[in-house]
């Protein structure tokens, strides 16, 4: 058993490859990074004690363009984690067709022991020493788990006021483009926020099409309340979809009879910092209505993974789904919008199940595609509205989702399998052409 994400990463790779006949150049390649940086991060912090942190940027491959990628803050940020999800976006960003290679990085730290000021100084400082290594073209971070619009805001302005200081040249929609995920006002884009959650229910509904199947009342358990989980809910519901269990990192909430108001949980959360105990009638939410909804609790967060529901949406973080609770899980499909939730046991035991899982490198490519749209509005001096990027997103993911299926069915395989297929032949493609010309 082997829970190391970029070794996870590297099977999945040699399997993919081995079935296409992959070029053995490019499959070495693939299987390196093109840079790895790890920086030390000292900052005074604000009881005048001083601490050491540890950030990283991995850049895994800039075939298909700038690497790209998003900033992680979390305790469990170590350099495989990094490498691993560097990779994914490299395959993911071929998937959904965008002109970008992939990158990752983060720091790792528990955010919830920093006030703000440390968080922004501590930003500052990474942003520094990335200076050289980031850019509208080189590399474009972008927020991930604990990272919001706020932290890529004080990228944008650390960047700027850095490009002076050295006096290297950008123009102010290369300053702009440097990140994406920035608030509206800096340039960032309309439906940014929304867009990993959107997407993920885009390509659900394009598989139960195909299935045959309606949404309307089917369950879902959703294990993550953060950006993508919260909005992956809201989107749901929209469709008809009954949601009848949330999960944070401090437990959760099961209602069999479907969870009536995500907006009420969403406002509860925001306030509380936690989503256990809300049980919400009207705008009154806590312990006192759980009776009353014949609800449960969820005490430990992995438990809402084996809840007996339709489809589950792991939405948090990786390794969630093994070998010790693959068996137990009853969902008949997995819309894994988290990166890396299923180990390779997980996901064989899934597999000889039954399970349809829609891997991430496939669900969750929304969030990508979309700050693809934000990096192309601040090149190109444009805002879209809302109502444009959902639009150009719904079809660009309903796109994705019947590439990768008639990969599945051409290769007799999984649609894991199947969206790295179409990932490495479209690498191989633009790789070729690069080294003839
Ligand atoms: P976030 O920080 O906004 O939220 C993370 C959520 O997960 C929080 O609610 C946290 O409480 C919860 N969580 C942490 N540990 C948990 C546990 N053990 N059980 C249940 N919940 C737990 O992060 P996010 O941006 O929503 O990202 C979630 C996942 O989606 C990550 O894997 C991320 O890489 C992936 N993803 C995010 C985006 C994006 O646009 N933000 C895009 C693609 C993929």
């Amino acid at each position: 058993m082997n829970n190391n994400p970029w070794i996870r990463a590297k099977q999945q790779l040699t399997q993919a490859c081995e079935k296409l006949g992959l070029d053995k150049l490019l499959f070495t390649i693939l299987s390196e990074h093109d840079k790895i940086i790890e920086v030390s991060l000292p900052i005074q912090m604000e009881d005048g004690s001083i601490k050491v942190f540890r950030g990283y940027r991995v850049q895994h491959s800039n075939i298909q363009g700038p690497y790209k990628g998003g900033l992680r803050y979390h305790p469990k940020v170590d350099m495989d984690e990094v490498k691993a999800l560097a990779f994914w976006m490299t395959m993911k960003n071929a998937i959904v067709g965008v002109p970008f290679g992939g990158g990752k990085g983060g720091i790792a730290l528990d955010p919830k022991s920093l006030s703000e000021v440390e968080l922004e100084k501590l930003t500052r400082q990474f942003t520094r020493k990335l200076f050289d290594v980031i850019g509208a073209y080189k590399d474009i971070p972008a927020p991930d788990v604990n990272t919001n619009s706020k932290i890529m805001g004080w990228i944008v302005d650390e960047f700027k006021a850095q490009s002076e200081k050295l006096k290297v040249k950008y123009n102010e929609a290369e300053l702009r483009a440097v990140v994406t995920g920035k608030p509206i006002d800096r340039g960032g884009s309309e439906g940014r926020v929304v867009a990993t959650g959107f997407g993920g229910v885009q390509v659900l509904l394009t598989l139960l099409k195909k299935l045959g199947k309606s949404p309307k009342g089917l369950t879902v358990a959703i294990m993550g309340f953060g950006n993508v989980g919260r909005h992956i809910a809201h989107f749901l519901k929209i469709e008809g979809f009954k949601i009848v269990a949330l999960s944070d990192s401090g437990g959760g909430i099961y209602i069999p009879d479907g969870i009536r108001d995500t907006e009420e949980i969403n406002k509860y959360k925001e306030e509380k910092g936690f989503l256990s105990g809300c049980y919400c009638v009207g705008s009154v939410c806590d312990f006192n209505n759980k009776d009353k909804l014949g609800g449960r609790d969820i005490i430990k967060p992995e438990d809402i993974l084996e809840l007996p529901v339709d489809i589950l949406v792991p939405a948090a973080l990786e390794n969630v789904i093994t070998h010790e609770n693959a068996d137990k899980i009853k969902a008949s499909i997995i819309l894994e919008l988290a990166n890396g939730p299923t180990t390779l046991e997980g996901d064989m035991i899934l597999n000889k199940k039954g399970v349809i899982v829609i891997p991430d490198i496939l669900a969750n490519s929304g969030g990508v595609a979309t700050s693809y749209f934000e990096w192309y509005q601040n090149l190109h001096d444009e805002h879209w509205t809302e109502d444009e990027v959902l639009k150009k997103l719904k079809e660009k993911m309903e796109i994705v989702l019947q590439e990768v299926y008639e990969v599945s069915l051409e290769y007799k395989t999984t649609l894991r399998e199947a969206a790295y297929i179409l990932a490495l032949k479209r690498i191989e493609k633009i790789w070729k052409k690069q080294k003839s010309s």
